[in-house]
């Protein structure tokens, strides 16, 4: 990296802020895709630690007049290789803006910086005694910024929707360097064009996001969960969509297959409480009054059964549900080794029949093994490649081109929550018209006229 960037990058965040070493640097060069699909990582980066929008905003206004690339950079959980550096560029990581600045009460809603990560608002809403920030992806490690760009989701967006249903509001650095807010405390907003939820998930390519207001939610008494296993994968999506016709939202639903969750299980040497079926429905269940916990537990077995369940298991203790979320979340890391790549498909539900089938059909035709698990009450599929020792198989590319074609046939989406990022935006073409991709392509070179935000990302 050229040293007059470096020099001027001191002097806008001070010498102590900026990271030039390249072991260190490398950290803020990756994320967490799998390395099979990551794109080639460029370590010759500064990376700077600003502590205001001001710094953030000189920063940008230098690397704008100089066209060189500038990557947002928050805890690095990216799935999709939008936080990858792929050439020389100024990380700007908002770790030091990581400050709660304020919860209102009465509009029910927390104000952060860019830089709290999930876990500060977990432990600030732990401690709570009425609310708390209902969007929980997997890795706590993620900040307000980063799940404000990706437009995260994870297992309560059943009930609660995505990352865009709670930003009220954001601060945002325009690649100029200008200073912006859209959005407010409100609830109806209909003035203009809604450029708030254009930022909310465009991976970090319009602008840095500094700050955000973000709406709680009210805590519910009683919380519980629920395991139930099919012997027909069928059976289980037909549960499901049967459970929302009848007007029940439980706060999550998940779609395990049991040889994925039963391999996590033995990795961590824990037992899993359900051996029948081959997969299994995991439900979250919360609610205001005991009584409304329990008829709700009883109408969802009920449906199950009535699509031939196999088993069912009521985790009523705090410990029997810890140890299903503690497996639940080791599906990943038990299946490293052989990660090529994981799909992120969205369905709408009445497609996830279709959808599902249509994966074995393609892990047969292609003989490779597809694990699958899901946020199957928001129609969001994790089809995980696996192979041995992570290589790509060599049919690679046409499996992952039938996949897709797939989620299109299904009126799907290529990501649910993952993002484009540097991994599929060769793909965008099996969802979008020319037109789309020319407006997308247009959109950017308004907000971003010499392209220096995180190019060859999202479109
Ligand atoms: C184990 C695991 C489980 C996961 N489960 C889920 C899940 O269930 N649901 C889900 O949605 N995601 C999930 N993820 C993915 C990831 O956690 C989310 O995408 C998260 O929102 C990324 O936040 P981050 O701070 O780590 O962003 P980073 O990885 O640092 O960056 C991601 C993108 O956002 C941009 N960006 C970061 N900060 C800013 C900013 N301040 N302004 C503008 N752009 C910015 C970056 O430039 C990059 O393009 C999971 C990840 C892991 C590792």
């Amino acid at each position: 990296m050229d040293q007059k960037i470096i020099e001027k990058i001191h002097e806008i965040v001070g010498e102590t802020w900026v990271v030039t070493d390249t072991e260190k640097v490398t950290v803020y060069c990756e994320d967490q895709t799998e390395k099979a699909v990551m794109p080639k990582v460029c370590t010759d980066c500064v990376v700077a630690k600003p502590s205001s929008s001001e710094e953030v905003s000189e920063i940008l206004k230098y690397a704008n007049k100089n066209k060189i690339p500038v990557i947002a950079r928050g805890g690095g959980t990216s799935l999709s290789g939008a936080a990858v550096a792929i050439m020389p560029s100024i990380i700007i990581s908002t770790e030091r803006m990581n400050k709660i600045i304020e919860v209102d009460e009465t509009a029910l809603t927390v104000e952060c910086e860019a830089g709290v990560t999930l876990l500060q608002l977990v432990e600030l809403f732990s401690k709570h005694e009425s609310l708390y920030f209902p969007i929980h992806p997997g890795d706590e490690g993620a900040q307000v910024g980063g799940l404000v760009a990706m437009n995260a989701g994870g297992v309560r967006a059943v009930r609660y929707g995505v990352m865009r249903d709670q930003v009220k509001e954001i601060e945002v650095v325009l690649p100029t360097g200008e200073i912006i807010h859209f959005g407010g405390k409100l609830i109806k907003n209909n003035a203009g064009l809604d450029l708030k939820n254009l930022i909310i998930g465009s991976e970090g390519i319009l602008g840095i996001v500094t700050k955000a207001t973000l709406s709680l939610k009210p805590k519910d008494k009683y919380t519980g969960s629920l395991l139930v296993s099919f012997n027909d994968e069928n059976d289980a999506v037909k549960s499901v969509t049967e459970i929302f016709k009848r007007g029940i939202r439980p706060l999550a639903v998940e779609y395990m297959e049991k040889s994925s969750i039963l391999r996590a299980a033995k990795d961590i040497g824990m037992t899993w409480p359900s051996k029948e079926g081959k997969v299994d429905l995991y439900f979250i269940v919360s609610e205001r009054k005991e009584d409304d916990l329990y008829d709700m537990y009883e109408t969802i077995v009920g449906i199950c059964e009535e699509n031939n369940a196999a088993d069912s298991f009521v985790a009523e203790s705090t410990r029997d549900q810890k140890n299903i979320l503690d497996i639940r979340s080791h599906v990943y890391p038990s299946m490293h080794d052989e990660m090529v790549d994981a799909i992120d498909a969205a369905v709408p539900i009445s497609e996830l029949v279709k959808y599902v089938n249509g994966i074995a059909v393609i892990a047969e035709k292609y003989n490779v093994e597809i694990s699958t698990i899901g946020h199957i009450g928001d129609g969001n599929m994790h089809n995980s490649i696996l192979n041995k020792g992570a290589v790509k198989p060599s049919n690679y590319d046409e499996l992952v081109d039938e996949i897709f074609s797939l989620i299109i046939k299904c009126n799907g989406a290529l990501t649910g929550e993952h993002g484009i990022g540097k991994v599929r935006n060769s793909k965008l073409k099996f969802q979008f018209s020319d037109v789309e991709l020319r407006l997308m392509n247009d959109i950017k070179k308004i907000f971003d006229p010499n392209g220096i935000l995180n190019p060859g990302t999202a479109i």
